[in-house]
């Protein structure tokens, strides 16, 4: 590989892939394909409809989402942690040359309106390949159930807690 050539696979390329068969696109091929409805109800084509890769994978419909979740013991009763894994579709710039592809994030509570107030988790871990993705999701997972992580103050507000999953 020249120089040239690796600086090229450095360089942050946006880029989407399918989730099935593995094609990648430009953005400017993406907004290329085929749109559809993202629930029946859609009307608006600019906002509401998503894009089919050439071998009728939906984007962000059929993407692998992987969640599992474990009630867990803290001083103010049980919360509900979830782990969530997921193909992100568009990459997300890349380390050390390699595409980042899945990202793994802690929740507590559950997404968006169930979240626990007081609790956070800073956990984001991104992966190129589906492998890696899974083989740390599973032992997030594990470490929860086995009562490795920690609770502490938050940092950065003090009404706040943050949940640590001890990695030893
Ligand atoms: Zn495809």
């Amino acid at each position: 590989m020249t120089n040239d050539q690796k600086l090229e696979k450095m360089r942050y390329l946006p880029k989407w892939k399918c989730g099935n068969c593995g094609k990648e696109y430009t953005l400017e091929n993406f907004l290329r394909l085929t749109i559809v409805k993202m629930v029946e109800s859609d009307t608006d084509q600019q906002n509401e409809h998503g894009f089919v890769c050439d071998c009728g994978y939906r984007f962000f419909l059929d993407t692998l989402r992987i969640h599992d979740t474990i009630d867990i013991k803290t001083d103010r009763g049980y919360v509900t942690i979830l782990v969530s894994t997921a193909f992100l579709e568009l990459n997300h710039g890349n380390r050390d040359g390699k595409d980042v592809w899945f990202e793994t994030m802690v929740f507590a509570g559950g997404f968006e309106d169930e979240e626990v107030e007081w609790l956070k988790c800073d956990l984001v871990h991104r992966y190129e390949t589906k492998k890696e993705a899974i083989k740390d999701h599973d032992k997030i997972f594990n470490l929860l159930k086995m009562g490795k992580f920690k609770i502490e103050d938050y940092p950065y507000d003090e009404h706040k807690k943050v949940l640590i999953i001890c990695d030893e």
